[in-house]
């Protein structure tokens, strides 16, 4: 397994393997079981695994949640060598962001809903910094979870519009057993709290069963009202699963999605629910 920090070793690292696919997997690091299923994935896909671990500072609207992002670098690159990854890049910010050349394109609309409201220039970083590593990395895929869907949908337009070659591929939530989504994040919550935080499956759930025959605000409101039980709630939505739409036809694909503090950890998830 090969460490990178800086783009000349990773060009070098990645001329040497033209003729192979190469799979792409993004992380901030402090890995877990979900970062690891889109590995394993791009693994099984792609002859060649490129995983950054990047602390993309301008995706974070909070200050205080980037500095307390958690940092595991250790362990993560320990993990990273059981399963035989091929190239590691964690680049620095400065060198990363002369790379950068600005693009634009039409979003639809999907960078103002959900996430994209209640954070603000979120999805304009990730945007900027998914679009120096396409460019530099060049894959062939990349993978992203659908704990993060909306993000999800945003970058399959990067690549429509941007990379064309690059085909970007959903990998399903990993859960622990309570039904609370993996995530960085969980690291910041006592046993108690994360014991607590799986009540967000639970609602998310309870949305799925009640949805064919519920009224969509009543739904909404009902589920914010669990949510109140226990957390903080920022948004609980239903949307169109392609478009992110509000304006709800039941038979099409729809999801909920949540977002809500725990002590002031934030956490986000997502079901497909019909
Ligand atoms: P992050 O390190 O939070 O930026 O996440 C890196 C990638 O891992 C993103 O594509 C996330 O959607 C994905 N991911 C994070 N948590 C999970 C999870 N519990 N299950 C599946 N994928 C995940």
């Amino acid at each position: 397994m090969q460490v990178v920090n800086n783009l000349q070793d990773l060009n070098k690292a990645l001329h040497v393997e033209t003729n192979k696919s190469i799979g792409f997997v993004p992380t901030m690091g402090d890995l877990h079981d979900g970062h690891l299923s889109l590995v394993q994935r791009s693994k099984e896909k792609s002859d060649f695994t490129v995983v950054s671990i990047f602390i993309n500072p301008t995706q974070f609207d909070n200050p205080n949640d980037f500095s307390n992002y958690p940092v595991n670098l250790e362990y993560d690159l320990s993990v990273l060598k059981k399963y035989n990854i091929d190239l590691v890049f964690i680049p620095k910010f400065k060198e990363l962001f002369q790379q950068e050349n600005k693009v634009n394109f039409p979003l639809n609309g999907l960078d103002q809903v959900l996430e994209g409201r209640h954070r603000k220039g979120h999805f304009n970083g990730v945007l900027r910094v998914l679009n120096i590593f396409f460019k530099l990395i060049k894959p062939q895929y990349a993978f992203f979870g659908e704990k993060d869907y909306q993000q999800f949908l945003i970058v399959n337009l990067l690549a429509k519009n941007q990379f064309k070659n690059i085909e970007i591929i959903l990998c399903p939530t990993r859960r622990l057993q309570t039904g609370l989504a993996m995530s960085s994040r969980n690291s910041r919550l006592s046993p108690d709290q994360q014991k607590i935080a799986s009540k967000i499956y639970e609602t998310l759930n309870f949305c799925k069963m009640n949805f064919s025959f519920s009224k969509i605000k009543e739904l909404e409101s009902v589920c914010l009202e669990k949510l109140k039980d226990f957390s903080d709630p920022e948004y609980f939505e239903i949307r169109n699963s392609i478009n992110l739409s509000n304006k709800i036809n039941k038979e099409d694909k729809c999801r909920a999605f949540v977002a809500t503090k725990l002590s002031n950890v934030r956490l986000i998830d997502n079901l497909a629910i019909n």
